[in-house]
């Protein structure tokens, strides 16, 4: 039985992430609105240990899951539990994101597996009612929040913004002798080595329109990504009568996270709010589709849909893989996806479809990469 304390209770699945130990900190500086009721890491044992004891979340509760998706989802499922963040890395994540559904959580939605490869799953258990999924990437939740401003019916056009990454302005014939430090230097934001890769070469913003379109059901040509290097407006929405709502915030994940966390209901702290009078210009550009093929790769798999989303998130994987190992050029990554997905992607109807569409094209991509070595 639920007591008297308002608090939310979360569960923290992939606590020792980037996004996990942003999560924390923003918990942490509102006790009296959150309390974290249990915690999940890959490996990171020590630091999950920190945090277990630093919360007063007990030992049993603070579960060390690498690889164990049966784990994650039944803390999920923790019938305390009102909010869900998932954080986890990968496909071990899509069994907790059924399970917080299906028992009508709370899912704050960080795992990109989740909407992207496993979209057709997710989208079944969401029709079936119970819960609701509120975004943490920080375009889906501008776009989240401006969508507030209207009607679903009045909707004409959903926006994401993209940084242009490392190589914004360069043709393809410049891109073709980049080397990984190159791409690995990203200008506005600090992620991991395999999204900061995405981000050079789009492809994390073609992944993004398939999240846009899973979560918000908004189709395909009524989504537009526009490049805005200074990555302060996060994405809009335009309603039918021309009116655009925009988010606008300086690049920092806590935002978002306190959002999903907490909507309807505003973290009553700011993060990256900003100041006008110094931010100077802000631009916007359209997209360079021959510099940048994986952008329109993406559309054309999200179009497709089934498991054509499945197969480029897995096929990308394996050639930024092999492009940081050296064995591949940065534009062959684009290369590689593309001859998977024209190599023909089935349907997906559940769990076991999806990793199958997702180990199908991993193999291909291993041959597609192979290919390029030898050549
Ligand atoms: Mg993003």
């Amino acid at each position: 039985m639920r007591g008297p304390d308002p608090r939310r209770r979360v569960v923290l699945l992939g606590s020792t992430g980037s996004i996990g130990t942003q999560a924390i900190e923003v918990i942490a500086a509102h006790p009296d609105d959150y309390e974290v009721v249990a915690l999940a890491a890959g490996r990171n044992t020590e630091l999950l240990a920190e945090q277990a004891a630093a919360l007063g979340v007990p030992r049993d509760r603070a579960v060390c899951a690498a690889g164990d998706p049966t784990a994650l989802a039944a803390l999920a499922a923790l019938p305390e539990a009102d909010v869900v963040l998932n954080a986890v890395v990968g496909f071990a994540g899509l069994p907790a994101t059924l399970a917080a559904l299906e028992h009508g959580k709370r899912l704050a939605l960080a795992n990109k597996e989740s909407l992207i490869a496993g979209g057709p799953v997710v989208a079944k258990v969401r029709a079936a009612g119970g819960g609701e999924i509120v975004p943490v990437d920080s375009e889906h939740s501008a776009v989240y929040q401006a969508l507030r401003a209207g009607r679903p019916s009045e909707v004409a056009k959903v926006v994401l913004t993209a940084s242009g990454g490392p190589f914004r302005g360069r043709t393809r014939a410049e891109l073709a002798t980049v080397s990984v430090q190159d791409a690995l230097t990203h200008p506005t934001w600090n992620m991991g080595p395999k999204i900061t890769i995405d981000s050079s070469t789009l492809m994390n913003k073609g992944l993004e329109v398939i999240e846009a379109h899973e979560l918000f059901g908004i189709g395909f040509d009524a989504i537009e990504v526009v490049v805005h290097p200074q990555s302060v407006l996060h994405g809009m929405v335009e309603f039918c009568d021309g009116a655009t709502l925009a988010q606008l915030s300086m690049p920092d994940m806590r935002l978002p996270i306190g959002l999903a966390l907490g909507a309807p209901d505003r973290l009553p702290q700011a993060f990256g709010p900003v100041d006008w009078a110094t931010i100077g210009a802000l631009s916007f550009e359209a997209p360079d589709l021959d510099a940048f093929p994986c952008l329109a790769l993406a559309y054309a798999a999200g179009r497709a849909g089934g498991g054509a989303p499945a197969s480029l998130s897995g096929a990308n994987e394996v050639a930024v893989e092999a492009f940081l190992a050296g064995r591949i050029a940065w534009l062959a990554i684009a290369d590689v996806v593309d001859q998977v997905l024209q190599s023909g992607t089935g349907n997906v109807e559940n769990t076991a479809d999806v990793l199958e569409a997702d180990r199908v094209a991993r193999e291909r991509a291993r041959v597609a990469v192979a290919e390029r070595e030898a050549a």
